[in-house]
C-alpha cells in the first residue's frame, strides 16, 4: 500500500475532475509556436484534459543542458570521511 501511495508523488499524475482522483496522465504536443510548446495533458481513466504545460525555447535548452551534463557516478553513494 506504502508503495502506491508513493507512486502518486510522481510528475505523471494529476487530479482529475470526472474521475475524481489523481489519475495518471500522458502528455500529448498540442501547439508548436516559435518560441515554446504547448503540451496536454490527457487523463488515461477517461481522455479529458486535465491540464497544460509550456515549454519554451529557454527551458528546453536547459533541459538539454542538465540533461548533458548528468552526473555518471550515481552509483557511489557511499559516504566516506
Ligand atoms: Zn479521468
Amino acid at each position: 500500500m506504502s508503495k502506491q501511495q508513493f507512486e502518486n508523488f510522481t510528475a505523471s499524475s494529476l487530479y482529475c475532475e470526472k474521475c475524481k482522483t489523481a489519475m495518471p496522465v500522458r502528455d500529448r504536443l498540442l501547439l508548436v509556436l516559435p518560441d515554446r510548446e504547448i503540451f496536454d495533458y490527457l487523463c488515461t481513466g477517461c481522455g479529458s484534459s486535465v491540464g497544460q504545460r509550456e515549454v519554451t525555447a529557454g527551458d528546453k535548452l536547459m533541459a538539454q543542458a542538465v540533461g548533458r551534463r548528468r552526473p555518471r557516478r550515481a552509483s557511489t553513494q557511499t559516504l566516506l570521511h
